[in-house]
């Protein structure tokens, strides 16, 4: 079958022919429709320290995508050839404390789809029947493609009470934006988002954003002046991984503020810990999708009227691959789908 894979230990990605996967008794075999192309995707076709570390090559990678189930395992229930389905990338071990508490978000052994294990940018994958999940009807195919970014973005957003809330979202990549319409749909005042990429930005604004602020040229100290807003944000959702963004959000939350940080930075660094002390901030890590809590409220989000379609600004049949990671790596795209049918 044709699969997407890190063929060599150099930048770059290959189309390359591979077995069709296994199905164990637990597995479904998934025949793969869409895919979408995400950051740590870039990552590893950049062929980065973190990607240099951390991925087994050669591999198929991606974690982003909508199928159809193809075969099921002789222990699976619950799920039939033919369903659409999508998928939890985060495979857990069911045997640790969190596991067994059913917070699976927490487990401490979790392993990657398309980073730790073989991924989802091939014809089949298959994967542990749990970590399918079953796309309704209304839902579009390329919609259904993001929902493990869509799923980042709503547990990170959902994190802390958002009704009539100021909130301040860092980095307006695909993540943040997507942020931007979950805050907006649930319910909060004023979404303020800041970015250094003015197309970005641009459709922060179209989804939903109060305002959407080029750091770069512009303060958020004045923005609060302009939207009278005299004390402070509410809520922070941290989305870039920029150190500098992390400390500028300290600086203009408001006492008792909370922040759910998503964004990975490069290495350690360093903030001022008095603005987290004297403020009594609340600081939450975010990793993953809640399992699978986060996916129903996805699902739930969409059929009340959630519109995503803005963000996916490409899509490419998947011959045409190489065109679609640099579209991705030009920073001129929301999310870049590549088509397998
Ligand atoms: P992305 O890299 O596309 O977006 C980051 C954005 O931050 C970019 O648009 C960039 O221009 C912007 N940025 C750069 N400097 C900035 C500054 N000074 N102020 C504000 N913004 C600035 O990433 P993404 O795919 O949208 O993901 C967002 C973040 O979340 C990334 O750091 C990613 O690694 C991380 N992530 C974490 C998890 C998790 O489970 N914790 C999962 C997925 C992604
Ligand atoms: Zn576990």
């Amino acid at each position: 079958m044709k699969t997407l894979a890190k063929a060599k230990a150099e930048p770059g990605i290959w189309m390359v022919d591979a077995p069709k996967p296994q199905v164990g008794p637990n597995d479904v075999l998934i025949k793969i429709t869409k895919t979408a192309i995400c950051g740590t995707d870039m990552h590893i076709y950049k062929w980065d320290d973190w990607a240099q570390k951390t991925i087994p090559v050669p591999m198929a990678v991606g974690h982003e995508y909508v199928g159809v189930v193809a075969e099921v395992g002789s222990e699976v229930r619950g799920l039939k050839i033919g369903q659409r389905v999508s998928g939890e990338g985060h495979l857990v071990c069911g045997h640790c404390r969190n596991c067994r508490a059913g917070r699976r978000h927490l487990c401490r052994n979790t392993v990657g789809v398309g980073v730790n294990r073989t991924g989802a940018f091939a014809e089949y994958l298959s994967i542990p029947a749990e970590n399918a999940f079953p796309i309704p009807d209304d839902i579009p195919d390329e919609i259904a493609a993001i929902f493990d970014p869509f799923g980042n973005a709503t547990h990170t957003a959902l994190s802390f009470e958002m009704v009539g809330e100021d909130v301040l979202i860092t980095g307006a990549g695909p993540i943040g934006i997507m942020a931007v319409a979950i805050c907006r749909h649930v319910g909060a005042r004023h979404i303020v988002i800041t970015d250094v990429n003015e197309y970005r930005l641009g459709l922060a604004k179209k989804m939903g954003a109060t305002r959407a602020v080029n750091v770069s040229k512009e303060n958020i100290k004045d923005v609060m002046k302009e939207l009278k807003m005299n004390e402070g944000f509410d809520v922070g959702l941290e989305m870039s991984g920029v150190p500098q963004a992390f400390r500028s959000m300290l600086e203009v939350m408001n006492h008792g503020g909370k922040i759910a940080m998503l964004g990975i930075p490069p290495s350690e660094a360093a903030i001022d810990w008095n603005q987290v002390i004297f403020k009594g901030l609340i600081i939450k890590g975010i990793y993953g999708r809640e399992m699978y809590e986060t996916w129903y409220k996805m699902v739930a989000m969409i059929q009340s009227g959630l519109d995503l379609t803005p963000i996916i600004t490409h899509q490419f049949p998947v011959d045409e691959f190489q065109q679609g990671f640099e579209t991705m790596a030009s920073g001129n795209s929301g999310k870049v789908v590549l088509s397998w049918t």
